[in-house]
């Protein structure tokens, strides 16, 4: 066993002795450790310097009691969380996740990934996450307004447009984010910064809304091109029906793939001749139904229960974009039966390590979320730097430089993983990539 193996064997037990009991923390960190090796051996003062240890553990976390009143008048009680992971680089920076799956393990695996997302970006944002166990399914605009007055009471004491600026994520979209925003406002006056994926007449950016959707195709268009390939004519099956996958599908329908699914937690949406992303838009973002009534709608589409993975059709490209962990070990080798090469994240780990492993054996290019959906954090970065300069950029100038940034990320993922001998490994890649700029800064600023 070399010094960095036994080095990163030590740290990891260490992390589970005190988080043993965070499994998707713990899996992010594995995601991780195994693609560390070659980088430690070849810069042993990063292991003088403790460096892994510190960057696993967050500099700050929060949790916090949050009450309101429903519309029945019954007072509930739920739990917020920010977790402020690393600011090396960068005022922290990452969503806020509304669902009731959110706790401490789920918080801190996203901003741990945060952390290499945000400095692959190539902008200076740190990592952090957050959101509650609230559940937005079914609730009226007054108990989501409520809820968020009552969250916002206490996350803004924690928050800045120089010290950490919270945006979406799941179940935190343009009608959250809007509460949440005039409630900080009430709280502390005018701050534009301090919150991102805001609305267009208070201090938003065009094209944040489509930057995750777009910029994951413009990731995947980088990836296929580097194997002298195209997205044109390909059929791409993408999971999810909310803003990731919704700008997804429209994206790549423009660059002349054709999706043929579609989902949400209830089962999902097959349409040979392709998804219309205006009508899921229409169903979920403004009616806020269920996908199944894209059936309804649409004469060629057929509606399925559960999950797409287990859907068995032809397909080349999968852009999985709905949530953590559905494509397991099974689904992955279904996926590479179907015929799929390459798999590009939409959402955060949506892979389990059994999956992962499945398509490294099968030589399906994976195109990690931490590289792949990086997009809409840049853009949040973007919406940021306009609001600092108190400007708006067109809607061209930011997609430009979207696609610019996911071209570079692509392109720096896959030197670093040639670099460090991982060969097309795109995760490795992108850990490496991402870990580098981190690591350059702690060790500048010490102890
Ligand atoms: N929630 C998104 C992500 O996972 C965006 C975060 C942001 O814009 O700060 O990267």
């Amino acid at each position: 066993m070399s010094e960095a193996t036994t080095y990163l064997a030590t740290v990891r037990a260490k992390i589970v002795a005190r988080d043993g009991n965070q499994p998707e923390f713990l899996e992010a960190i594995d995601n991780f450790f195994h693609t560390l090796t070659p980088v430690l051996e070849k810069h042993p003062e990063y292991i003088k310097a403790n460096l892994v240890e510190r960057l696993t553990e967050p500099e700050r976390a929060f949790q916090f009691r949050v009450s309101w009143v429903d519309d029945h008048g019954n007072v509930q009680v739920n739990r917020g969380f920010r977790v402020q992971f690393n600011g090396a680089i960068g005022p922290y920076k990452g969503g806020l996740r509304f669902h009731p799956t959110v706790n401490l393990s789920i918080v801190k695996f996203l901003g741990f990934e945060q952390i290499f997302k945000n400095s692959l970006t190539g902008l200076p944002i740190g990592g952090g996450k957050g959101g509650s166990d609230f559940d937005p399914k079914g609730k009226s605009d007054g108990e989501v307004m409520r809820f968020i007055q009552s969250f916002m009471t206490e996350l803004q004491k924690h928050i800045g447009p120089d010290l950490d600026v919270p945006a979406g994520d799941i179940g935190v979209g343009a009608r959250e984010i809007g509460f949440m925003y005039g409630q900080y406002r009430r709280l502390n006056g005018y701050q534009a910064g301090v919150l991102t994926g805001k609305g267009l007449s208070y201090g938003g950016s065009l094209a944040r809304t489509q930057a995750t959707g777009f910029g994951l195709l413009y990731y995947t268009e980088a990836l296929l091109a580097a194997q002298g390939e195209q997205l044109t004519g390909k059929k791409v099956k993408v999971s999810g029906s909310g803003n990731v996958a919704i700008y997804a599908v429209q994206k790549a329908t423009e660059l002349g793939a054709t999706v043929i699914t579609v989902s949400d937690s209830n089962g999902f949406i097959y349409d040979p001749n392709g998804i219309d992303y205006k009508i899921v838009q229409q169903i979920k973002e403004v009616e806020r139904g269920r996908i199944k009534e894209y059936a309804d709608r649409v004469d060629t589409a057929e509606y399925h229960e559960g999950s797409v993975w287990d859907f068995d059709v032809e397909y080349d490209v999968a852009l999985p974009s709905a949530t953590q962990n559905e494509i397991d070990g099974g689904r992955a080798a279904r996926l590479v039966q179907n015929g799929a090469k390459v798999v590009a994240s939409g959402a955060n780990m949506p892979s389990t390590p059994e999956a992962v492993e499945v398509f490294h054996q099968a030589n399906v290019l994976l195109g990690p979320a931490k590289a792949a959906n990086a997009g809409g954090v840049a853009v949040s970065a973007l919406e940021m730097s306009q609001n600092d300069e108190r400007l708006s950029w067109t809607f061209e100038e930011v997609d430009q430089r979207l696609k610019t940034i996911m071209q570079n990320i692509f392109s720096e993922s896959a030197q670093a993983a040639e670099e460090y001998g991982f060969g097309k490994d795109y995760l490795a890649g992108a850990n490496i990539a991402g870990f580098k700029r981190v690591a350059d800064a702690m060790m500048a600023q010490g102890v």
